[in-house]
């Protein structure tokens, strides 16, 4: 029998973890009861990475800590699934009502309408779903650019009246370079743990590493660590891979900013006062904000904007399972995918360019069924929610959206990872190479995947470039060859 009663059931799911906003901003310390649920669904150490489980739960019992030290009624249970646990706390509190945000996944929004909870709105992101949706509606075509000027102008961020401070919208023009032969890379923070961090580490059976931080106060350290080790050089080196260093210049933000930790007003409020304080170009600080205010923003509002059946589509009709080398290594002896499933396994994050141009490359052109490279993805990434997977897997990783949200494939050669990274100086195969024994499977499968789809990408005209490259090929047919052997290969994790 409950001890007392309580006027409403505040609902927090583990990506709401911020007392300023969401339901947390409305609740009454007095009368509401604070509710956290460990789903069994979630917490399965067999689907889900160990560090994304350990940072999800280890994350949210520091938050229910930290809550119930400042006076809030906090319940946090463990139970079959989400939904059981809010149904067994509302059967304990009958009288209760149940309030919670608005959700950031269809199925959790629905879960929670069932059960006749009221919302506020959901607050983790700066720009409001029907604001987005309207944007939308007024476009012929979804450009990130559009929307990311607009917000620009609307958040009044890096402008100076309706024009852009440094002359240029957009500065990636100047970024995009190749890591030097000689480069001294600045460390990373290595989060201390805590005995919470311990027992949640021995509960669910994973050996913890100083990689994530688990607390708001760990979050701003990474943030602090960002601004001023790693921002001066993010946009310069952005889409550099290296063998020997896993994140470059980026800022490892994400698992904070998407589970609430950090809001990203704060991170961009830190960034460009960061950036006036001088000796951050603009041209990185132009490409952090963008990240922020624009990419991140648009792939929430395409969420909301494409519905929930967007997730299913497969306009490439790309049927072959997912391949043995994602989650295993040595099933392959290609340097690049290698070493970035190896960097996964470590960390649970590799940073965007590993996860569109090598991965995300590799499925889109090996034909892999989008679905279940997206469950692959969702299951792997420390970063991974519902909102922010299936938008960058489904249209800006494998193009199953037919063109909807990005106008053409993300497909390259190995030509692009060779100038990008040094992953091909130590591989046995050659990314100049398209047919051949030693011929880059990238290569190989850049061309074979156009040749596959010639006939719908010549109706695009913005893959014009390409397809006019895949008629000058002499060789089109051993380069069909190769690839019939690369994907039997691929299949059987023997290439
Ligand atoms: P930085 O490079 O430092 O960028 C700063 C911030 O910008 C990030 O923390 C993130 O909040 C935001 N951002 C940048 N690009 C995107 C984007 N495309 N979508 C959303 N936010 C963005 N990001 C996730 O947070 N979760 C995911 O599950 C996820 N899946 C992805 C899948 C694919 C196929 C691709 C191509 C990208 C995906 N991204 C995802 C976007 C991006 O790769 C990560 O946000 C980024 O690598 C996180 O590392 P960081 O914090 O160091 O980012
Ligand atoms: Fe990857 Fe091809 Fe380079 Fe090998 S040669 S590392 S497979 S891009």
């Amino acid at each position: 029998m409950p001890s007392r009663n309580f006027a409403r059931i505040v609902y927090v799911p583990f990506d709401q973890l911020n007392s300023n906003h969401g339901a947390l901003k409305h609740v009454n310390k007095d009368s509401d009861l604070v509710l956290l649920v460990e789903s069994d669904r979630m917490v399965n150490p067999q689907k889900y990475h160990p560090q994304r489980l350990f940072f999800l739960v280890s994350s949210a019992r520091h938050f229910a800590a930290a809550l119930r030290s400042d006076g809030y009624n906090v319940s946090y249970v463990r139970d079959a699934t989400t939904e059981q646990g809010i149904r067994d706390a509302m059967s304990t509190y009958p009288e209760a009502t149940l309030f919670a945000a608005e959700q950031s996944s269809y199925r959790l929004q629905a879960t929670l309408g069932a059960l006749g909870a009221s919302f506020c709105p959901n607050d983790f992101f700066l720009t409001e779903r029907q604001s987005f949706i309207e944007w939308a509606q007024s476009q012929k075509s979804y450009l990130m650019e559009n929307f990311y000027r607009r917000q620009r102008l609307r958040l009044n961020i890096l402008v100076d009246g309706d024009k852009p401070v440094g002359g240029a919208w957009n500065f990636d023009k100047d970024n995009r370079e190749p890591l030097p032969k000689q480069y001294d890379f600045a460390p990373y923070v290595e989060h201390e743990r805590d005995e919470l961090d311990r027992e949640v580490a021995d509960e669910l059976g994973v050996s913890m590493s100083g990689t994530w931080a688990t607390t708001r106060a760990g979050a701003l350290n990474q943030l602090r660590e960002f601004l001023s080790q790693h921002f001066e050089n993010f946009g310069r080196y952005e889409d550099a891979m290296s063998s020997t260093n896993w994140a470059v210049h980026h800022s490892l933000l994400s698992p904070y900013i998407n589970n609430g930790l950090l809001h990203p007003k704060e991170v961009v409020d830190a960034a460009l006062e960061r950036f006036e304080e001088g000796g951050i170009p603009i041209a990185s600080c132009e490409a952090f904000i963008r990240q922020i205010i624009g990419w991140r923003e648009y792939i929430n509002g395409m969420y909301w904007h494409l519905g929930e059946s967007y997730r299913e589509n497969n306009g490439l009709k790309a049927t072959r399972t997912l391949l043995p080398l994602y989650s295993d290594p040595s099933a392959t002896q290609m340097n690049c995918v290698k070493s970035v499933i190896s960097d996964i396994q470590e960390r649970s994050w590799v940073h965007h360019i590993p996860r569109l141009m090598v991965l995300s490359n590799l499925a889109l052109i090996a034909g892999v069924n989008p679905q279940e490279y997206l469950e692959w993805m969702r299951e792997s990434f420390i970063d991974a929610f519902d909102w922010v997977m299936v938008p960058n897997v489904i249209g800006m990783g494998v193009h199953a959206d037919s063109g909807l949200m990005m106008t053409k494939p993300y497909a390259a050669g190995g030509a692009y990872i060779s100038r990008m990274s040094d992953y091909c100086k130590g591989c046995v195969f050659d990314p100049k190479k398209r047919s051949g024994d030693t011929a880059c499977p990238f290569t190989t499968l850049y061309w074979d995947f156009l040749d596959r789809h010639a006939e719908e990408f010549s109706r695009n005209h913005r893959m014009f470039q390409q397809i006019a490259g895949l008629r000058r090929l002499s060789d089109l047919d051993e380069v069909r060859a190769r690839a019939k052997t690369v994907l039997q290969k691929l299949e059987e994790g023997t290439l």
